[in-house]
């Protein structure tokens, strides 16, 4: 530590619409932590959420660092750690799980009692908690930049999204909502799972880029504009094998079951406004025998996939961020993110 100043730039999150770009401490490394110098922090939909409503129930209570996608350089490490030297480049994900619980147990480490999670990504540098370092943190190959590697955690749980939902070659998947996390699960669903991908989104610039990132069909959803009329007559009348929503809208949730054919798929992975609601038609439902799904977060085996995906090239920061900022303009970020859905990522340099 002693080659380090003992203090940082950092993003403090005071509030709803309300963060700082501090001078703080250095984080102190307990003896199973690193300390990683971030050379690229992403933006993320669930940071402008987290922004906009001041806090996330599970994941930061302000005032607390803030940022969660990140890629750097080891430049310290605690005196228990092992696996981990200093000078290596590493992605370490948001939070790990216990390992012991009930669902740790059963393979559904997403939804483990105690994930603990971990904040601080828009910073010059960023504490890596031991459990993280065990079971969530890896070295990156040379080819991988850095922001390519901080694409791992959404895309894990894209990944994950994708697996549970059961995509089989030749389906066809309609992906709603077109941001960063919709353009993964059109990426993967055409180039890994071969399925047929109709992509919807607000903005015929969304639409283009779902085009180049391998969309089969496109489908504008503009204001009023009907949705189910054209994703029936693109499927014989049927509806889709399986529909994404990356939304996280009550009323797009509703859309999405619309979209489905009889014993279709829907996963609901776009998270509502807490306290919101959706009605089912419970006919439809049970004579069409709908499998109405959500996926929540990732795991380890996911984390160490998507780092696999991303190093074969499946999905690079080229596709998915279209800005790059100091640390000082990350206010501005935020509030220009706030404007509207569907942004692509900005990068962080802090
Ligand atoms: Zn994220
Ligand atoms: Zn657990």
């Amino acid at each position: 530590m002693s080659l380090l100043s003992q203090h940082m730039t950092a993003a403090v999150l005071y509030g709803k619409e309300h963060l700082r770009i501090e001078t703080v401490d250095v984080p102190q490394v307990e003896p199973g932590d690193v300390l990683v110098r971030v050379r690229a922090a992403l933006t993320c939909g669930t940071d402008v959420k987290v922004f906009r409503r001041g806090y996330h129930a599970r994941m930061i209570q302000p005032p607390a660092l803030f940022g969660h996608e990140l890629a750097g350089d080891i430049v310290a490490v605690g005196s228990a750690v092992q696996d981990f030297k200093v000078g290596q480049r590493v992605v370490a994900a948001n939070s790990a799980p216990c390992g012991e619980c009930f669902f740790c147990k059963r393979n559904q480490e997403n939804l483990c009692s105690d994930l603990l999670f971990n904040n601080g990504a828009y910073a010059e540098y960023i504490r890596i908690p031991a459990r993280i370092v065990e079971k969530n943190m890896h070295q990156l190959p040379v080819h991988i930049s850095y922001q390519d590697a901080a694409l791992v955690e959404p895309l894990a749980c894209v990944m994950r999204g994708l697996e549970e939902t059961g995509v089989r070659p030749g389906d066809t998947v309609a992906v709603i909502g077109l941001g960063p996390i919709g353009m993964m699960f059109v990426r993967l669903a055409k180039s890994v799972y071969k399925a047929r991908v109709i992509a919807i989104g607000r903005r015929q610039s969304q639409l283009d880029r779902a085009q180049r990132m391998g969309a089969d069909e496109l489908v504008l959803n503009d204001e009023g504009a009907d949705i189910v009329g054209p994703v029936k007559a693109l499927t014989s009348g049927q509806g889709a094998d399986v529909v994404i929503e990356a939304v996280g809208l009550p009323e797009v949730w509703q859309l999405a079951i619309q979209l489905l054919r009889r014993g279709g798929v829907v996963n609901f992975f776009g998270g509502c406004p807490t306290g919101t609601e959706v009605g089912v038609d419970t006919n439809l439902l049970h004579y069409s025998e709908l499998t109405l799904k959500a996926s929540f977060h990732h795991t380890p085996v996911l984390i160490r996939k998507a780092l696999e995906a991303v190093s074969r090239g499946y999905i690079s920061a080229k596709d998915m961020v279209n800005r790059v900022e100091p640390l000082a303009n990350l206010l501005e970020v935020m509030q220009h993110l706030m404007s509207h859905n569907g942004h692509l990522k900005t990068a962080i340099i802090p």
